[in-house]
């Protein structure tokens, strides 16, 4: 029998209550498969065919109630498979249309996570009851992956709470709410606390519902808030495209737009027709290059990255009880903060009490704004607070197991303050710096026991970014690494690991993005089409705004520092055309950036105003310009290819580190799905970004000629992938 042997158990009892156990027996989630589809068609007949059926309710036998759309087969959807991919999107459509049409109450028992897929599958029940477990997911986060529900998401969330919210609430940002939350905004009925109150009110439900049917099947029945036929609505709906032109500031991400039309259009039809319309959309997302993309970068690779790929598997896995972290500046504070939070015992350290305890207060403020608006207790914030100690003395880190540095850059004093607590701390206790760009070997001279430093380069603000990279230094151990990437998790952030070297990954590759802005400014070209261009390439900050925030003066200290090391090293340093322009900013105009009051924006009370005129006076050349196209690929060119470079050089080790890392810490556009899946997606593959490459480099100089290797990949059909 398909259904059994597939994923959909069937139990009857002697009442005619069916209750579908989800239990895909391949796999330890249920997805929406080839088995499923099949198993769902003749589970759906069988019901139809079912005498004396009184309801059905489905729950599943895995830890999640149904983990969503299978991504393995979406991401290998090619333009030419657009017939079967509607196809299919349809049958699973009309099959939950039959299910929610049987003229029976169904109910959902979401016994977990019902994330994509597993929330379209409940909205085709009458009745949603979702265990309150803790970790239990529920929305459609599809636009994440450059995707829409297909499955009915859009035409049922539309129809249940109307277009304004389910685009608002659901679609557009595709949120994950706790099971209480779901409730507060509609998706879910009621909570259980456990599996048996929920199989008993989803039985209770099937007792007082005998004929039940979807609102939308009710004759009569309007949708929430109107639709563009309601003149109110139709008034405000031209605001809703403009918009979201605001938010996307021109870049290229197709699963927003296809989703306000599919929501909108769903409303001006019956609801078959309206599954067709949401099926249209959801095909020409999953066979574009977008959702194979983010697909790559946000599933595949993250879960490769978190799941240890880049851990040695032989240690032992430990946890962090107690930590050190030393400099409660603006780092500091937040990774203190970031530890508390996990529930480990911090030790903040600072020169004077005064300065430890602001770093403290940095907490209490972030907590404050939790407690005011409900998502904490007063309770929760005190003992949040009571984990993190602050202190001037290095007395104080006795016992501790961990060391996080974060003073000043300067190696000089990270030397100093690691010969102050090294006798201090556990014996064994994992030394940590969070420097930005000084190599690790360097700073490991300093401490007795090398094998145990390493680099852990958090990303500012740290209660907020998700990244951390991971520096191995020459002299750094297997255990050391794993105890790093073991930390990382435990803080609930992402670790890729890296080699050392000057800038490690991130910030050398970032350094790319905005040498290569700055330099169009030197060429005088309009800086209102350049910071236009990285806006629309899908920067989330724009290049000139973005170096603003830095300060000129870092980069400059940077390429200093990495020029000595270049000639101390032998070799020749190479300059970029963006260093005069820096120069110039610097040393002729006396603007070094936001916290100075003056950069390539002018500021008042802090706030960025407007462009510096000066930079059109100083720096435009009338009439100059060249595609914008060119100014767009010129920095994603830059970081990608100097991304091959750390490969090359084995700064990088992985692919997977490189797109997630790019895409988590450095603001290199989503839509990519970070710097090598951006070259492997580009248009004509390898060979079609490295002939572009070629092109760019005769037009604006060498640093765009392909490396090599990338050059060898390209003729050798290869792409990036670990
Ligand atoms: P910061 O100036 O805000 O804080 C540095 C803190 O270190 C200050 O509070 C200072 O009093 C303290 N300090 C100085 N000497 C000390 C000593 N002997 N013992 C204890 N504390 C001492 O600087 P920050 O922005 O927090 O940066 C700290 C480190 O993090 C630097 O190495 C920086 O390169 C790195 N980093 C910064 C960022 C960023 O975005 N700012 C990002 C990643 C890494």
């Amino acid at each position: 029998d398909v259904t059994d042997a597939a994923a959909i158990r069937w139990e009857q009892d002697q009442d005619g209550v069916v209750t579908l156990v989800l239990d895909d027996p391949a796999q330890s989630a249920n997805t929406m498969n080839a088995a499923f589809t099949d198993a769902l068609e003749a589970t759906v007949e069988r019901l139809k065919a079912t005498e004396n059926l009184r309801g059905v309710i489905i729950t599943s036998a895995k830890k999640t109630f149904f983990a969503g759309g299978d991504l393995k087969l979406i991401s290998a959807a090619r333009p030419e498979d657009a017939e079967q991919v509607f196809a299919n999107s349809m049958r699973i459509k009309r099959a939950l249309r039959t299910l929610e049409t049987l003229g029976r109450p169904v109910v959902a028992a979401i016994n977990g996570a019902a994330l994509g897929g597993g929330l379209e599958i409940a909205l085709a029940c009458h009745h949603r009851i979702a265990l309150d477990a803790p970790g239990s997911k529920i929305g459609l986060p599809e636009v994440t992956l450059g995707l829409l529900p297909g499955g009915g998401g859009v035409v049922r969330t539309v129809r249940l709470m109307g277009i304004t919210d389910a685009l608002l609430k659901v679609l557009l940002q595709g949120r994950q709410y706790r099971p209480a939350q779901a409730l507060e905004n509609g998706l879910v009925h009621e909570l259980a606390a456990d599996r048996e109150e929920m199989l008993a009110k989803a039985r209770a439900f099937v007792d007082a519902n005998p004929e039940a049917v979807q609102p939308w099947d009710v004759k009569g029945y309007r949708i929430p808030g109107g639709t563009p036929s309601s003149p109110a609505f139709a008034a405000n709906l031209p605001a809703f495209p403009a918009n979201l032109r605001k938010q996307l500031a021109g870049a290229p991400y197709p699963a927003p737009r296809n989703i306000l039309a599919a929501a909108v259009e769903s409303t001006q039809v019956d609801v078959d027709t309206a599954m067709v319309i949401e099926a249209r959309y959801f095909t020409e997302l999953a066979c574009g290059q977008t959702s194979k993309n983010m697909i790559q970068a946000f599933f595949f690779d993250m879960q490769a990255v978190n799941s240890g790929a880049g851990r040695p598997k032989d240690v032992l896995a430990r946890t962090v009880q107690k930590v050190a972290v030393l400099g409660a500046g603006m780092m500091g504070a937040g990774i203190a903060h970031s530890c508390a939070k996990a529930g480990i015992q911090v030790f903040l350290k600072d020169v004077t009490p005064e300065a430890a305890e602001r770093g403290k207060a940095y907490s209490a403020g972030l907590l404050d704004k939790l407690v005011a608006r409900g998502r904490m207790t007063p309770e929760a914030r005190e003992e949040f607070l009571a984990r993190i100690t602050p202190t001037a003395e290095a007395a104080d880190l006795a016992g501790c197991d961990a060391v996080i540095e974060a003073v000043f850059e300067n190696p000089e004093l990270k030397h100093k303050v690691f010969q102050e607590v090294q006798g201090v701390v556990a014996p064994d206790a994992l030394l940590c710096s969070n420097t930005s760009t000084l190599p690790i070997g360097l700073l490991a001279e300093g401490v007795d026991r090398p094998a145990d430093f390493i680099g852990l380069h958090f990303f500012s603000p740290v209660d907020k970014m998700p990244l951390v990279e991971i520096i191995v230094g020459p002299q750094t151990g297997r255990e050391a690494l794993a105890r790093a990437f073991d930390l990382v998790r435990q803080i609930a952030k992402t670790p890729i690991v890296v080699n050392d070297s000057r800038g490690f990954f991130t910030s050398r590759v970032i350094g790319q993005f905005i040498n290569e802005g700055v330099a169009m400014i030197g060429e005088g070209l309009d800086p209102v089409s350049v910071e236009q261009a990285a806006a629309q390439a899908g920067y989330p900050a724009k290049v000139l705004s973005l170096l603003d925030e830095l300060t000129l003066t870092l980069p400059r200290k940077i390429r200093n520092e990495s020029k000595l090391a270049v000639e101390a090293a032998g070799g020749t340093w190479r300059t970029h055309p963006g260093e005069v322009v820096m120069d110039r900013m610097l040393d002729e105009f006396d603007r070094p950036g936001r916290s100075g009051g003056a950069g390539f924006y002018e500021y008042q009370d802090g706030r960025r105003t407007r462009l510096w005129p000066g930079l059109r006076e100083h720096f435009a050349v009338p009439g100059k310009e060249i595609p914008f196209e060119d100014m767009k690929e010129r920095m994603l060119f830059a970081e990608a290819l100097d991304s091959v470079r750390c490969l090359d050089e084995n700064v990088l080790t992985s692919v997977a580190d490189a797109n997630v890392g790019s895409v988590l810490g450095i603001g290199f556009p989503a839509w990519t799905g970070g710097v090598l899946q951006y070259i492997n997606g580009y248009d004509g593959g390898l060979p079609g970004f490295v002939a572009r490459a070629r092109e760019l480099a005769a037009a604006y100089g060498e640093r765009f000629e392909p490396p090599a290797t990338l050059v060898r990949m390209a003729e050798e059909g290869a792409t990036f992938r670990d």
